[in-house]
């Protein structure tokens, strides 16, 4: 097969080697299959640039049998006579699951999306397992409510709570297994069936969870098909398809407007998390020391790669130089290296296609007058996909690397001389995207006004990048539709029906 296994350390579980070797197979059914016309994708190590696995590609004609078999699990099957604790404990088990297999799952990551395999580690896979976990017990408080309809007579009304049905669920590379948990998790709480499409660059963990699910949990058949293939191949007909009731899609906002037009047809729910541009707004009696570690995190965590990173830094002019200053010389020092080896802090970008990508942003930045402070190369002497965290200064709001999502370690710093926070928020605002935004003060009056005054779905205060599996997380703007996580994911996933009595 020509696939090269990396020799770095640690050496790859013996799971994860014998998974690899094995040919990925699709989850159709309850039985692991082919794509039914053979086709097969490389996957790719972005450290190396070699294969390290080939996965099925599926395409309409497999998307029509996952779809199908979801349909016939929600209508006809055990699935929707279940009790709701049995099915919070059949959605805890996918959390044991991945808890009992954390370190192979981290691995995955780390070799499938290039990422450190510490920061697999700590964050992707505890979130996670943390994520089934918490939706497990929403399983058994899904409720409608009684209601006092003013009609004459006497009525007796209430609400009911029903999944919306078959699901199909589309997401991206950047966090794999966690985009699949937040996915899974909420739709099948609520009692829905679901096709779940991975990433094409990043097909490895969910088909891992595909077996583990046919080896050690006892979901009906039908209930969670997972799948890998192209965007145009394999997601365009689960968002068209006419059985299918809801779709949640988590990725570019370009590919968001089409997952809108494909759902048309049968005018499926649609829930969408899409790009962001998220600033990070520095007072200046913030305290730097907490500040500059984290706004470099903000800024490069997962290879910049997450719709929240803090892509637009705004600092006061009184401590520009000494913040700018801290944030590059923490960024030069990030080790930047393969993922698989554990003291890496920043991995390649995922493909070569993303590396291009981004480096065109850089180039971009430059001749449109920008100042690159630290970065804007790559490593020499491999092939992969690797670019240094970037910086660049003397930007004005024109500047494509100022209003497009780069989803690279690429961000932008910017200055202001008048803290007047109206004007703060509407230089914050003045994107399309709303998904995200972190202030730096101390002082609680301007940081919990400033909350209030920014477009974006989350807020941080004196922090970034904090994740919860009870913290609603969605956009504002042309960043999405909906809250995943929280309570408000369910809502995702049910329909109500008001129910009224003449008594
Ligand atoms: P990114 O730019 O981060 O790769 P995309 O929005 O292109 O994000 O991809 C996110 C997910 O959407 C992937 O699973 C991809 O296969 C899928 N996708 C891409 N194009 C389409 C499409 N036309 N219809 C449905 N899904 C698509």
């Amino acid at each position: 097969m020509n696939m090269h296994t990396p020799t770095l350390t640690p050496k790859l579980a013996p799971a994860i080697a014998a998974y690899l070797d094995g040919a990925p197979k699709l989850l159709i059914d309850g039985k692991l299959v082919s794509a039914k016309a053979g086709g097969l994708i490389d996957v790719r190590d972005p450290a190396t640039a070699q294969v390290v696995a080939r996965v099925p590609e599926a395409q309409a004609e497999d998307i029509d049998d996952a779809v199908r078999a979801a349909r016939k699990a929600f209508d006809d099957g055990p699935w929707s006579r279940m009790t709701a604790a049995d099915r919070g404990r059949l959605v805890h088990r996918l959390g044991e699951i991945i808890e009992r297999h954390a370190e192979e799952f981290a691995q995955l990551e780390s070799l499938d999306n290039g990422k450190p395999i510490a920061e697999a580690r700590a964050a992707d896979i505890p979130v996670a397992y943390n994520t089934f976990y918490y939706m497990a017990g929403w399983a058994t408080k899904i409720a409608g409510s009684t209601l006092s309809p003013s009609v004459p007579g006497e009525v007796h009304s209430y609400t009911l709570r029903e999944p919306v049905g078959v699901v199909g669920q589309i997401i991206p590379w950047n966090f794999p297994l966690m985009m699949a948990a937040w996915k899974l998790a909420p739709a099948l709480a609520a009692g829905c069936t679901v096709v779940l499409k991975a990433a094409e660059d990043t097909p490895l963990s969910a088909l891992r969870l595909a077996q583990l699910i046919v080896e050690e949990a006892d979901f009906p058949p039908g209930v969670i098909n997972i799948v890998t293939g192209y965007g145009e191949g394999a997601g365009a007909p689960l968002a068209a398809h006419p059985l299918v009731d809801k779709i949640a899609f988590t990725g570019s906002t370009d590919v968001g407007k089409l997952i809108v037009k494909a759902a048309a047809g049968n005018l499926k729910r649609v829930t969408l998390e899409l790009g962001g541009k998220a600033p990070t707004i520095v007072f200046p009696d913030a305290d730097l020391d907490r500040a500059i570690p984290g706004v470099t995190l903000g800024s490069f965590f997962a290879q910049g790669q997450v719709c929240v990173a803090a892509t637009r830094i705004y600092a006061h002019k009184s401590i520009f130089d000494r913040l700018m200053q801290g944030v590059s010389d923490a960024a030069a020092k990030i080790k930047v290296g393969p993922g698989l080896d554990p003291t890496t802090q920043m991995g390649p970008l995922v493909s070569a296609e993303q590396l291009r990508r981004v480096s065109g942003y850089v180039q971009s930045g430059r001749d449109e007058g920008g100042q690159v402070l630290t970065g804007g190369d790559g490593l020499p002497g491999t092939d992969g996909y690797f670019l240094k965290p970037t910086i660049f200064t003397n930007a004005n709001p024109d500047m494509r690397i100022v209003r497009e999502e780069i989803f690279g370690p690429v961000v932008v710093a910017q200055a202001f001389d008048d803290s007047e926070l109206d004007a703060l928020a509407a230089e914050a605002n003045n994107t399309e995207y709303g998904l995200a935004a972190s202030v730096w003060t101390q002082n609680a009056g301007v940081a919990h006004k400033m909350a209030r005054r920014i477009k974006a779905g989350t807020v941080w205060l004196n922090c970034h990048h904090v994740f919860d599996p009870v913290l609603p997380f969605g956009g504002y703007k042309q960043s999405g539709w909906g809250r995943e996580n929280g309570a408000q994911a369910l809502e995702n996933y049910l329909e109500t029906k008001a129910v009224t009595m003449a008594l």
